[in-house]
């Protein structure tokens, strides 16, 4: 569940309006619109399944005042207007499946309880004899509680769609010169409306405190789930170089052999190695030398470009390169650039009986594998390669094909 409300205000500003800010059971205007959004689809989809409930305690009550009415013409007048009330409750519901009119939740809700307030309300002294309305004056309190306490309407829509019904059921009967007994209706709507007013107060309240919490318990989700995505990624990741360190390879490299196999691809590595790298730590020191290494790392990622290209380091000095769908002759020509870039860098190497500056030995080894081949056997072959290519001088790249010839 998204709730938005997560992403506009921190963890402890939630907290301090659960605290101090929900006595008026209205957000701030950062908060309030994301709120509303969401009580809107929630309280709709509420909706219908409380809208069968109304409708059956309508019909209920409906049924019990038609037998109390003695005439028949009053009663077949008096469901002539109250059948309106389950009119409103029917077409509230229908309105409630279409996801498109959620966002006006309120607003027809809103509508349709003030009508059926209204309604409940003009029908007393229209229908009513002054010896015998109590139960009409029932219907109306029980269409005023509901509408405050189940329908699912905000506090304020609530009050505003009840009073406004009851305000609309006064000029109607004063309109049509009927009589209203203000005592009688004092006790009924007036106390009916406070009582429904605080149920409204408190359901609101209440639905907004848990709106806040489900947003802390969303923003530790998310936190959490960042967490765990750094940490995935500093478990891939060696710390000084930045490179995949060797636990990630070796995931990588698994994928990428069988996919090879599957697809019968070309799959080529360089393992790279410094050369005289010991010379270097002992002239230069340690911390240059993590400076070497790192500038070196920075040359390897630069070089394995394409989305599934991964350079790692292997070892203390030792790096190796992965290019899938690579064959020997593309790999190749990387690893004469690589061995160009190097030299580019121009690394002052004093202690080097091979060049001025630091260089590179690398080890190349490529295959299309079958099922039959070895990937153990496919590094070894560069890991060969690669000894090569120190012990006949360094600063070089030999292909493993090329010694086994
Ligand atoms: P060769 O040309 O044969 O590769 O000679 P080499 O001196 O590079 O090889 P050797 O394996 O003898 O030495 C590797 C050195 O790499 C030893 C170690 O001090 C250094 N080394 C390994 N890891 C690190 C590291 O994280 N930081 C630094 N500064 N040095 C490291
Ligand atoms: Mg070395
Ligand atoms: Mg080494």
């Amino acid at each position: 569940m998204k709730l938005h409300g997560s992403k506009l205000l921190s963890r402890e500003k939630i907290e301090g309006i659960i605290v101090n800010g929900l006595n008026y059971v209205h957000f701030t205007s950062d908060l309030e619109p994301a709120y509303r959004s969401q009580y809107r689809n929630e309280a709709a989809y509420e909706f219908r399944f409380r809208a069968p409930i109304i409708f059956f305690l309508y019909a209920f009550l409906s049924y019990g005042i038609y037998q109390t009415i003695p005439s028949p013409e009053t009663a077949l007048h008096w469901f002539s207007l109250y059948a309106w009330v389950g009119f409103i409750v029917l077409a509230a519901w229908a309105m409630s499946f279409v996801n498109k009119l959620n966002e006006y939740f309120d607003i027809y809700t809103g509508f349709g309880c003030m009508w059926a307030v209204a309604i409940s309300f003009i029908i007393i002294p229209v229908i009513g004899h002054d010896d015998d309305n109590a139960l009409l004056h029932a219907a109306m309190m029980y269409a005023v509680v509901i509408i405050y306490s189940f329908v699912g309407l905000r506090f304020y829509t609530a009050v505003i769609a009840g009073w406004l019904g009851g305000f609309i059921g006064v000029v109607v009967s004063q309109y049509l010169h009927y009589e209203i007994d203000w005592t009688f209706l004092n006790r009924t709507y007036t106390f009916s409306s406070f009582l429904g007013m605080a149920l409204a107060y408190a359901i609101d309240r209440q639905h907004r405190e848990n709106y806040l919490q489900n947003c802390i318990i969303e923003i530790n989700r998310l936190e959490m789930d960042e967490q765990a995505k750094q940490l995935e990624q500093l478990s891939q990741i060696d710390s000084l170089t930045g490179l995949a360190n060797r636990r990630h390879l070796a995931v990588i490299l698994d994928q990428q052999w069988r996919y090879a196999i599957r697809h019968q691809t070309p799959i080529s590595v360089l393992m790279v190695d410094i050369d005289c790298f010991k010379n270097y730590n002992d002239t230069l020191g340690h911390i240059a030398g993590d400076a070497c290494l790192k500038a070196i790392a920075d040359e390897l990622k630069n070089l394995s470009t394409r989305s599934n290209d991964l350079a790692a380091r292997y070892g203390g000095e030792e790096f190796l390169l992965l290019f899938p769908m690579f064959d020997e002759y593309q790999v190749e020509a990387l690893a004469q650039i690589l061995i160009q870039r190097i030299q580019k860098l121009a690394i002052p190497h004093p202690s080097s009986p091979i060049s001025p500056h630091v260089t590179i030995s690398i080890g190349i080894s490529s295959i299309v594998p079958k099922e039959t081949n070895d990937m153990t056997s496919f590094i070894q072959a560069a890991d060969q390669a690669l000894y090569y290519a120190k012990s006949h001088g360094r600063n070089q790249y030999i292909i493993a094909k090329d010694i086994a010839a």
